[in-house]
């Protein structure tokens, strides 16, 4: 088991860690003070997004930041302390699209394991197809099923989110599916 060391001082007391197995009830190595003894855990972050829907078309958004600048995603970011999953992708959807929507059921789970994250995304049915997108987003566009930027999509999990939504969509419905991104 490889421990990602991407913490380098104590956030109690800012004294430089050192990764070990912090006691016998523990099998992974954790950023141990020690100064003051704090164990910082560190675990998987969960990414919330949306599949918004405009008839027969799709909203994705270019990116204006790293990494991938100037690819395309759905809208999605990371889910912050106080809100739930759904409110998170609906907060995203509003912060790079500026869209008008209604969020519908949670559509996609995948594991990232690689990274440490989990990504979530909801479908959503778009009440406008006025977008107003934010700093992070260089434009906001709807796409059709044979208009989708394959080759130029942000992330392997917006690929796989949205073949599965087009899967779904010829079968005429729609379930909650999960995965794991190798
Ligand atoms: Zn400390």
């Amino acid at each position: 088991m490889i421990t990602p060391r991407t913490i380098r001082h104590c956030r109690q007391c800012g004294t430089a860690v050192v990764y070990r197995v912090p006691d016998d009830m523990d099998s992974r190595e954790r950023a141990v003070c020690p100064a003051c003894g704090t164990i910082h855990y560190e675990n998987p972050l969960n990414v919330v997004g949306t599949v918004p829907v405009w008839q027969d078309r799709i909203l994705l958004c270019r990116r204006n930041i790293e990494p991938r600048y100037g690819k395309w995603t759905l809208p999605a970011g990371f889910m912050e302390l106080d809100e739930s999953t759904a409110d998170g992708a609906a907060r995203e959807t509003v912060e790079e699209a500026g869209a008008q929507f209604e969020i519908g059921p949670l559509f996609s789970l995948l594991n990232v394991v690689r990274v440490g994250q989990v990504h979530l995304f909801y479908l959503a049915t778009l009440t406008s197809d006025r977008f107003d997108p934010g700093p992070e987003t260089i434009e906001a566009q709807l796409f059709a099923e044979d208009e989708i930027p394959w080759d130029d999509l942000a992330f392997r999990t917006v690929r796989q989110t949205l073949e599965w939504f087009f899967e779904d969509r010829r079968r005429g419905t729609y379930t909650v599916h999960a995965g794991d991104i190798a």
